[in-house]
């Protein structure tokens, strides 16, 4: 099962990543965990991707593309890239989704859950200068990803506020039926 989630910075991609990780047995690849793991290993790739999540930009196209395509075989929920078109026509030559499920989440609320997890996590791009901007870069290059899977037949839509466990079984139930197609 190839899935990817599309969401906000907020949304819920993390949470509902691990939760359908753990019901589905394939593994959760969150691009911005693969970054920050490489930042504090200090890797080069680490060092030039750091420049840029400090500032809610997204890195530049190479750098994350060589960090995460090495890691697309067999079956991942993927969560974070591709996150713009550019990114999303080097990973359509590579991988056929069997869903993208969009989980949309009103401003308001992504604002209010980012700010909690500035406080619990201590994240360096959870001030609320840098989430504006975060929230900006998602509107102008990675929501029309959601057109642009939709048109590919494969966008899921599934509301990403309310309660967590509602939320994965509604995403389960959309899905489920694709896990026994051959
Ligand atoms: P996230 O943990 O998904 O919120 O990602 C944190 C930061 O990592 C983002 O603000 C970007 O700076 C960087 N990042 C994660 N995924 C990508 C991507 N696909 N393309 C470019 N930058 C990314």
């Amino acid at each position: 099962m190839r899935l990817l989630l599309i969401g906000p910075p907020g949304g819920g991609k993390g949470t509902q990543g691990e939760r359908l990780s753990a019901a589905l047995g394939v593994p959760h690849i969150a691009s911005g965990d693969v970054l920050r793991a490489e930042a504090a290993a200090g890797t080069p790739l680490g060092r030039r991707a750091a420049r840029f999540m400090e500032r809610g930009e997204l890195v530049p196209d190479a750098v994350i593309i060589e960090a995460l395509t090495p890691r697309l075989s067999g079956g991942f929920i993927l969560d974070g890239f591709p996150r713009n078109l550019g990114q999303a026509e080097a990973v359509d030559k590579l991988v056929t989704f069997d869903a993208v499920i969009h989980l949309p989440v009103r401003e308001p609320e992504l604002m209010r859950r980012l700010l909690a997890r500035a406080a619990v996590e201590g994240r360096a791009d959870d001030t609320r200068t840098v989430i504006r901007h975060r929230l900006r870069v998602y509107a102008e290059q990675t929501a029309p990803l959601i057109e642009h899977y939709r048109r590919m037949g494969v966008l899921v839509e599934r509301s990403g506020e309310g309660d967590v466990e509602a939320i994965t079984a509604s995403v389960l139930s959309a899905i489920r039926p694709l896990s026994t197609r051959s």
